[in-house]
This record gives structure tokens, C-alpha cells and sequence, in this order.
């Protein structure tokens, strides 16, 4: 047997006699059966994220609500709400997302800087838990349009703690300068004025510092400075029934090493704790933490072309697929599903067949493969799938989640049909 290398993100996925397996599953026989590129997720490891964060819960009022845009299959959403999830909503095709499994819509988070009119009014006509609200100007056309329907919109506002998450400056959201949330100094203003309106019911305070966070500290720091808040708040009379401190738990990618949900959790409680909040009703939303190392994008090496200064590896899969490379230079693992013992491995830029420079998985990966075989692209359940889009007139692959050694088709592969249906020609 060839020497298996270590790879991120959890025993689900892992090599079994020089064959790359996703659970009890082969992910070679789901490249024959489904076709490529292809995303594999495997349900154990997404419902043990979900776990850890459940288990740093035990004793306590605290709910996942998971950030559905990380990856909104339905069949994920279905799982999620299964084992007691709410949702956190950025648009109203993700209430309808939710609406379509049949989850409670009583557990539904809105959040997001631009929520239009139609959006707030179908939010909450179907009886959502919260606005999470991001400026003055939202939280007026919320109260005209709560108004209108003679209800109370019921919302926290999103403060921006001002705390340096350390991760990419694309996804960092809760630094001064950034378009998210509302300034510290401007909070308690803004909730003395919601109180004067009468389409709005406060329910609590949420900040969202950010993604891809490897550690507690700016946890801890945002959380201090959100407290310090609620007991402002508090003292003006203004009661916040539940404090919602959002997602951003980074996973593994390479060799990051993220604290697990329950030992933050463990961390966090302390702090709420000795600050006499840790029976209040606390709200998470993870995204990524849950899915991310659950997912896997199977692909087949096209072509292998070599140049003067670097050589290709010319996959099926594209910046189309997964756009996290091309958006965010982001490192994705990148494996064959079979370990070979031939030589010599080569080095090679991993490439799609987009006619873009910046459609590329991979820069300098030693590589055992040959044409025809296939590659995984690891810790690629989040914000993949979620992202594709249909650059170059391809279709959006299709996906399969694995359970022990079964295994079911949870998205078609899109046809050119699928995309053509909605264009109509010249009359
Ligand atoms: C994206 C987002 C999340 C989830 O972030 P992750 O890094 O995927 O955990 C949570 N809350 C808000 C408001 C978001 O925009």
C-alpha cells in the first residue's frame, strides 16, 4: 500500500486500500455513477459539527441557527432542521428554501444589508423570529412595512464590534469601514429610537464578525464589547430577550487548526457567565463550520499540459464550480482518488477549462494522476456549490450525499435545458 497522506478536515474522509472513500462509500464508483464534477458530502461529518456545537449547549438556552448560503441543498436543509436547527435567511429565495422542507419558519434569522420591501413584507407575513437589522434606514422601511400589515416586526439590531477577526479582508465584516452592521457609538441611539416606533418589537442584539476565524480571542473580544452593550442597553430600560453572537468558526483547509465548537462554546459560556448572562437565550449561525470539511468535489483530469515554466493539470471541475480560489485565493487540498507508486509525481497548476487566467483550483501541487483519472478537492462544502454559477454556459454539478456505506442523489447535474428555458429568442 502506498503511504496515505494526512488530510484535513476529519476521518470521513480518508483512504481505504489506495482508494479515496467518503465514508463507506467509493468516491471513484460515485465519479462512474454520477459523472464529474460531482460534490460528495458526507452526513456523519456535518451532523458531528453540528454536534459540537450541541453538545457546548447542554444546560444552556442556546440554538444553531445554521447560515444556510454556506450550502442551501435542500436535502442539507432537511438534515439541519431534523436535528433542531433554525435557519439565518439572506434573501427571500432562502425563506422559500426553507418553506420548501417544511422547517419553522418561527426559527428563521433574517439577516443582510439590503433587504428590499417585498422581502421584509413576505418575511413577515410568514412569521420570522427576527430582522437582524443593519442600519437606520432598514429599520424604518421595516416599521412602515410592519405598519402596513398592521403586525410588529420583531428585530435585533447587528452592532459592529470593531474587532479584528484575523482572517481574509473579504471576509472579514465586522471592522470599522466595512458595510456591515451598525457603529458601536451609534447602537444605543438606534435603540432608543426603534422603541419610539410602533411597527417594531426589539428582541435582541447581533454582531457577525467574520469567517474562516481560527481562534477564540476575537470571539472573546466581540463578545465582551456586545455585552457592554446589553448592559447599556438594559439600563436605558430596553429588555433583549435573546443575544445572537452570528457565525464565522473557520474549518480545516491545510494545517489551520480551529478550536472545536464545543470547547469555544466552553470558553464563551465562561465570559457569559461571569457577566451574568449565561441563562439568556443565545443564538449562533454557523455556516461553514457545520458543512465545510463535509464536502467534496470530485473531478476528472482532462489533460495534462506541460509548459516552459509551469505544467497543467487541466481538470472538469471550474472556477464555475468553485469560485473560492478565483475569489479569495483560497487554498483548497487537492488528492487523487487513487494512490499510485509511479514515478516521477508531477507538479502542476490545477486548472479549469474557463477561459479566465483566474480559473484555477490549485498552484504547485505534486500530483500522482494521469488522464482519465480523478482528483478530490477537499473541504469544499461550503460556499462552493453555494456559489456556482453557469459562467460559460456549463451546468452546475451535480451532488450526492453519502450516509455509511449508502449514498443518494440530492442534485440533478443541470442540464443545458435546465439553462436555457428561461432565455427567449428575437420575435
Ligand atoms: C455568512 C454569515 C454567517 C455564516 O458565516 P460562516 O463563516 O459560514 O459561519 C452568519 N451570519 C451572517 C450574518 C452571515 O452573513
Amino acid at each position: 500500500m502506498t503511504q496515505s497522506k494526512h488530510l484535513p478536515g476529519g476521518p470521513q474522509v480518508h483512504y481505504e486500500a489506495d482508494e479515496l472513500m467518503m465514508e463507506g462509500v467509493s468516491l471513484k464508483e460515485m465519479a462512474q455513477a454520477h459523472g464529474t464534477p460531482l460534490f460528495v458530502y458526507s452526513k456523519a461529518s456535518m451532523l458531528s459539527a453540528l454536534k459540537s456545537y450541541q453538545d457546548g449547549f447542554v444546560g444552556r438556552h442556546a440554538r444553531v441557527h445554521y447560515a444556510m448560503k454556506a450550502n442551501s441543498s435542500l436535502a442539507i436543509l432537511q438534515l439541519f432542521a431534523r436535528h433542531g436547527c433554525g435557519f439565518d435567511i439572506v434573501s427571500i429565495g432562502e425563506l422559500e428554501r426553507v418553506k420548501a422542507v417544511g422547517a419553522d419558519l418561527g426559527l428563521v434569522i433574517f439577516s443582510g444589508v439590503g433587504k428590499t420591501r417585498t422581502e421584509i413584507r413576505q418575511a413577515l407575513q410568514a412569521g420570522i423570529l427576527c430582522f437582524n437589522v443593519e442600519s437606520v434606514a432598514e429599520l424604518d422601511v421595516i416599521n412602515e412595512v410592519a405598519l402596513e400589515l398592521s403586525k410588529k416586526a420583531p428585530i435585533s439590531v447587528r452592532v459592529n464590534p470593531n474587532v479584528d477577526p484575523q482572517t481574509h479582508p473579504y471576509i472579514s465584516t465586522g471592522l470599522k469601514g466595512n458595510k456591515f452592521g451598525v457603529a458601536h457609538e451609534d447602537t444605543l441611539k438606534l435603540y432608543q429610537h426603534a422603541q419610539t416606533l410602533q411597527g417594531i418589537e426589539i428582541k435582541g442584539i447581533d454582531c457577525h464578525i467574520g469567517s474562516q476565524i481560527t481562534s477564540v480571542g476575537p470571539y472573546v473580544d466581540a463578545m465582551n464589547k456586545v455585552l457592554d452593550l446589553v448592559d447599556a442597553i438594559e439600563q436605558l430600560g430596553i429588555r433583549l430577550s435573546h443575544i445572537d453572537f452570528g457565525g464565522g468558526l473557520g474549518i480545516q483547509y491545510k494545517a489551520e487548526h480551529p478550536p472545536s465548537a464545543q470547547h469555544m462554546w466552553g470558553e464563551l459560556f465562561k465570559v457569559l457567565d461571569q457577566r451574568g448572562y449565561g441563562q439568556r437565550q443565545i443564538i449562533v449561525e454557523p455556516g461553514r463550520s457545520l458543512v465545510g470539511n463535509a464536502g467534496v468535489c470530485v473531478s476528472e483530469v482532462q489533460y495534462l499540459k506541460p509548459g516552459e515554466q509551469k505544467n497543467f493539470c487541466i481538470i472538469d471541475a471550474a472556477m464555475n464550480d468553485l469560485p473560492r480560489p478565483a475569489m479569495y485565493e483560497a487554498f483548497h487540498e487537492i488528492v487523487p482518488l487513487t494512490l499510485h507508486e509511479r514515478t516521477p509525481v508531477g507538479v502542476f497548476d490545477v486548472v479549469g477549462p474557463i477561459c479566465e487566467s483566474g480559473d484555477w483550483l490549485g498552484h504547485d501541487r505534486s500530483l500522482n494522476v494521469q488522464v482519465g483519472e480523478h482528483v478530490a478537492i477537499l473541504s469544499a462544502g461550503a460556499y462552493c456549490m453555494s456559489m456556482s454559477s453557469n459562467y460559460n454556459t456549463r451546468g452546475r454539478a451535480a451532488e450526492v450525499l453519502v450516509d455509511g456505506s449508502s449514498s443518494q442523489l440530492i442534485r440533478k447535474r443541470e442540464s443545458t435545458q435546465d439553462q436555457l428555458h428561461l432565455e427567449r429568442l428575437l420575435d
